[in-house]
């Protein structure tokens, strides 16, 4: 530490000290307040939840794994890619080929590695299509690394299951 550092904070610890008044001193209100603090908690009633047998059903606000949204039988997927391009944890893996349908792209191949994804939503938020979204499941298990990339299989969820989702999204967009 140099000479001039030194200085200031025994300059600042003299001040303190000055300010500081006996009581305050001896921390022994502030140990009390700490301890009030505590015991008050003691006394609270317990919020435990007994998971996995009493189940925690989320707010439609909530972000759990992101889920590709299949609308009448066909994945809404264009495949245009910026999903993977906002994606911080770069996760997210597309490959597009052509369709007879009207969107005329769709994703023969995505796949999102659920061990990089940090549930941020910002996929959801990039998505032209409401296409992507974060769903409410909550409960990733893996035996393996292989298994935490999840593909279309995995990642293709109803519309209906969606619902409260894609509302949620309509009324804060
Ligand atoms: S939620 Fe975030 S980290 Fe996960 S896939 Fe989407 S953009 Fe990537
Ligand atoms: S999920 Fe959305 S953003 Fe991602 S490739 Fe498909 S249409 Fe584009």
């Amino acid at each position: 530490m140099s000479i001039e550092v030194q200085k200031t904070v025994k300059e600042a610890q003299q001040v303190r000290r000055k300010d500081l008044s006996f009581m305050q001193k001896t921390y022994i209100p502030e140990i009390v307040k700490g301890m009030a603090v505590t015991f008050k908690s003691m006394l609270a009633p317990k919020f435990t939840r007994q998971y996995p047998e009493e189940r925690f059903n989320p707010q439609p606000s909530y972000r759990g794994r992101p889920v590709l949204v299949e609308d009448k039988g066909h994945e809404r997927c264009v495949a245009c890619g910026l999903c993977a391009r906002v994606c911080p944890a770069l996760a997210i893996e597309v490959q597009a080929s052509e369709t007879e349908l009207e969107k005329e792209r769709y994703p023969e191949r995505f796949e999102i590695n659920m061990l990089r994804c940090i549930f941020c939503g910002f996929c959801e938020e990039a998505c032209p299509e409401e296409a992507i979204v974060m769903s409410d499941e909550y409960e990733l298990v893996f035996q393996h690394p292989e298994d935490a990339i999840y593909g279309k299989d995995k990642l293709l969820m109803s519309k209906e299951r969606l619902q409260t989702r894609l509302d949620f999204l309509k009324k804060a967009r």
